[in-house]
């Protein structure tokens, strides 16, 4: 699949309609009009991926809505050089959305089929996030601690050794909630042992689910 003018005109013009939604952080707008969104899809929802709405990836997930995507970079704050994970890589385009942010980026995946895509597709666009197929739940202690962590699948409650792997002054934006809706939920580690919460607007993700699977 290639990238066209059309493509271009198509991203500004959902640039815009997000803007007009409420997202006015110009870097998070900046790295959405970069991001060539159709390369991340199968060819036959192309057509479908300047349209602001989620789309299915394969394997019973979805690429998330281009304003939810926006929402929940602008509430993490990310600043150039953050060390942030990511949990639920998916197609890999939140991923390379905070890499064009200038973040150094851990994305977990638990569906085997779905890492492997991402670990040879991303790549080919130049965007070299470090990749692990494994259970987000656990997170990365051995990358830890995180100036950021963006969990991109609804969680039933915030997961603590998710929050346990921040550094004090970082930030987590989570979906908790049940499987109909969760509340966008962003955890900062104001000390070693106190977290400060807020709820942000009502949001539908796919579940995240325990362990890995094949
Ligand atoms: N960030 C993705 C959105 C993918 S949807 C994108 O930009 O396309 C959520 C993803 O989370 C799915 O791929 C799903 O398989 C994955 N997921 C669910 N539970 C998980 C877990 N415990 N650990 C890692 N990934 C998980």
């Amino acid at each position: 699949m290639e990238e066209s003018y059309r493509h271009k005109g198509l991203r500004k013009k959902l640039i815009e309609e997000i803007k007009a939604k409420g997202i006015s952080d110009s870097r998070v707008l900046q790295a959405m009009e970069r991001v060539p969104r159709h390369m991340f899809m199968d060819s036959s929802f192309e057509k479908f991926a300047y349209k602001d709405q989620a789309f299915p990836i394969g394997c019973d997930q979805t690429i998330s809505q281009p304003y939810t995507v926006a929402y929940q970079t602008e509430l993490l704050e990310v600043e150039r050089h953050d060390k942030v994970m990511e949990v639920g890589t998916g197609s890999g385009y939140q991923a390379a959305i905070l890499l064009e942010m200038g973040a150094k980026v851990f994305t977990i995946e638990r569906q085997r089929e779905l890492f492997l895509k991402a670990q040879s597709f991303l790549p080919e666009l130049g965007y070299n996030p470090h990749f692990f197929y494994g259970d987000g739940y656990e997170g990365l202690p051995s990358y830890a601690p995180f100036d950021r962590i963006i969990v991109t699948a609804g969680a039933y409650e915030i997961p603590e050794k998710l929050q346990e792997q921040l550094k004090v002054g970082g930030v987590m934006v989570v979906p908790v909630g049940d499987s109909s809706t969760q509340v966008m939920t962003k955890v900062e580690r104001v000390s070693a042992d106190d977290y400060k919460k807020t709820e942000h607007g009502h949001f539908v993700f796919v579940p995240l689910l325990k362990g890995k699977s094949f």
